[in-house]
């Protein structure tokens, strides 16, 4: 219901409410005052009656009264009028008149008890006001003495004096009053509220438009423009009001527009562009401090575990796998998994176009196909895994999961923000990416791929540091090709180069991971072995020795050639504690192995530092 309508009903009622009130208490003091009036008539009219009848007692007239009552009974107002004698008169002086004896109980009641009785008989159609008044005796000196003719005592009833009155002439005129003040009441009520319509209609317009205004600009829109016919300070508000909202649509009308320029849509959806505008403000902001934090990180692992916080603190997810894509060799690397259970096969790791997420890339979400990727052992867990591509040469795959569909839909409603991130860290790991390998190519030996000379300058400190933490070991191996001078002299350098890329691609197949396979220089290889025993390292040697025995090199015209190489080994710490000091004891070993005939593997001994032969 409109404001003006409640208004003008509550004044109504307001005024409809005082009205009965008046009403009723005029009636009922109207009704108060009619009867009171009528009861002093009727006692006056029976005083006249007993001082009358007094009189023609006192002139020996009584016989004369009749004229008397009947001259007073016809007034109008006086219905009837009749008089009773007590007995005391009636055994004195007899019944007297007809009319003169007792009529009802209340002329006895009156001639019993001496106190006057009024009653009212109210019948639809009149108003009967019946007086009974006693006629008690009185013994005055100056005045009248009733027990001079009377035979009885002063203060006894001698007769009552009954008169009925119709009164309905009140109750009329008491109706007419109350239509009077009804009329009066309801003509005031028309006038009062066209008054209130005439002068509270513009404010309350004034009023509505300005809710209506307010209501859109609550929802960013502030287009809305007041008006009033109100002249004077309403006017000036409803000006300074338009002036405001002008200058809010100015500033704030195509913010939304402008701000999302700065990042995707889709991640704030809200009717409100000032919100919108508070939350791209707020995304942005974090984005910026992220981005601005990752940017001085020194390495691409550290910018994941950023990400990685990320989606734990700010999107609050709890259970999630990241991984890493190398494009070119399609395979996968878990860089994250927050309870060490991943939902996804390993075949994945090998070929990673096995994940759906990452070969189509786009998200998949368990919950819109049932099995929807069928390389995931889900285990009854819903999931939603995002693929992010970085470069050409790494992606990103991030593998949610949740035990709910409900805590999926919600994280699927982050998704844009969270690209938002992965976006603003895309050109920081590709620069990481780029410096790795710009890196790794200075660490590594062009021709072999294997690690460089260096690589053991820069990084066998802090390999070797980490291994003393671990009281590991390291067992060094220095090789090197028995005349290789003489190939190069024979069949040219092009078969001394194979030979070395042959040699690397070797020792590649033949050492493990944790261990290393360094260029040394020229024709010279060191091989560091983590954690062998003496046979282990003693194995390996022999692997290598023979494998590289075994290679046939083709030379041209048909021919072939076969090469040796000479093996010396040290132990770290065991020989020396240093790991220099190691490859220097190595290659001591080398020089026994080189002077004692060639092709051959030797073991350092401190006796060889002490012989004059030592290189
Ligand atoms: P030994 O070691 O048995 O004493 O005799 P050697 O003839 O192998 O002597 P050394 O190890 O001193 O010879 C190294 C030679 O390797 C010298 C150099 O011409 C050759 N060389 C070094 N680097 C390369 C390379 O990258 N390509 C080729 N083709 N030859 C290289
Ligand atoms: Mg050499
Ligand atoms: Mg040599």
């Amino acid at each position: 219901m409109q404001t003006k309508s409640k208004l003008l009903i509550a004044i109504t009622l307001m005024l409809l409410g005082l009205t009965a009130a008046t009403i009723i208490n005029v009636s009922l003091n109207f009704r108060e005052y009619s009867i009171n009036s009528a009861i002093d008539k009727s006692r006056m009219a029976a005083t006249i009656v007993k001082d009358g009848l007094t009189a023609h007692m006192v002139n020996g007239m009584m016989d004369k009264r009749e004229y008397f009552l009947n001259e007073i009974s016809s007034n109008a107002e006086v219905k009837s009028l009749w008089i009773s004698r007590s007995d005391n008169v009636i055994k004195q002086y007899g019944e007297g008149f007809n009319n003169e004896t007792v009529r009802d109980a209340i002329d006895t009641e009156v001639l019993n008890s001496g106190r006057m009785i009024k009653n009212i008989t109210e019948t639809t159609g009149k108003i009967t006001l019946r007086v009974t008044i006693p006629y008690n005796a009185t013994k005055h000196a100056n005045t009248v003495n009733c027990l001079s003719c009377h035979d009885v005592q002063n203060g006894d009833t001698l007769g009552a004096i009954s008169m009925e009155f119709d009164i309905s002439d009140m109750r009329n005129s008491g109706m007419l009053t109350i239509i009077k003040i009804l009329a009066i009441n309801l003509l005031f009520i028309i006038v009062f509220l066209s008054l209130i319509n005439h002068y509270v209609s513009p404010y309350l317009k004034l009023f509505i438009n300005l809710q209506d205004g307010i209501k859109k600009a609550h929802s960013g829109n502030f287009t809305h423009r007041f008006k009033t016919t109100i002249s004077g300070e309403e006017k000036n508000i409803v000006s300074h009001m338009n002036i405001l909202f002008t200058k809010m649509q100015e500033t704030f009308g195509n913010i939304k527009y402008n701000l999302s320029t700065f990042i995707p849509q889709g991640c704030v959806s809200s009717t409100d562009p000032l919100y919108e505008a508070k939350t791209i403000i707020g995304e942005l902001s974090d984005i910026y401090k992220f981005k601005k934090t990752i940017e001085l990180d020194s390495s691409k692992e550290m910018v994941y575990s950023r990400i990685i916080d990320v989606l734990k603190i700010k999107f609050n997810i709890t259970m999630f796998a990241f991984y890493e894509v190398d494009n070119v060799l399609q395979n996968r690397k878990l860089v994250y998994i927050s309870n060490g259970d991943s939902i996804c096969f390993d075949s994945v790791d090998t070929n990673a176009t096995e994940c759906r997420a990452h070969r189509t890339k786009t998200d998949v979400i368990s919950t819109e196909f049932i099995n929807l990727c069928q390389t995931c052992d889900s285990k009854d867990l819903k999931h939603l895994c995002i693929p992010f591509t970085i470069n050409t040469d790494a992606s990103l795959i991030i593998s949610i999961t949740s035990k709910t569909s409900d805590e999926i839909s919600k994280i699927n409603s982050k998704i844009a923000s969270i690209k938002n991130y992965l976006e603003a860290a895309k050109p920081v790991i590709e620069s990481k990416i780029l410096m790795d390998k710009l890196r790794d190519s200075s660490l590594r030996d062009g021709m072999t791929g294997l690690y460089n000379r260096r690589f053991l300058e820069e990084f066998i400190d802090q390999v070797v540091s980490q291994a003393k933490r671990d009281k590991g070991t390291y067992s060094v191996m220095m090789l090197d090709v028995d005349f290789f001078k003489m190939v190069n002299d024979t069949y040219g350098h092009d078969v001394g180069d194979l030979v070395i890329v042959e040699i690397g691609k070797m020792l590649k197949e033949k050492v493990r991971e944790s261990d290393l396979a360094i260029r040394y220089g020229g024709e010279e290889f060191v091989v560091l072995l983590h954690n062998a025993t003496e046979e282990g390292t003693y194995d390996v040697a022999k692997k290598i020795h023979s494998a590289f025995a075994n290679l046939i090199f083709d030379v041209g015209n048909g021919e072939t050639m076969q090469k040796t190489m000479s093996i010396g080994i040290a132990k770290y710490p065991t020989d020396g504690d240093t790991i220099w000091k190691c490859i220097k004891l190595a290659d001591t070993a080398l020089y026994k192995a080189k002077t004692t005939g060639r092709n051959k593997i030797v073991r350092y001994t401190a006796e060889m530092s002490d012989s004059k032969d030592v290189r």
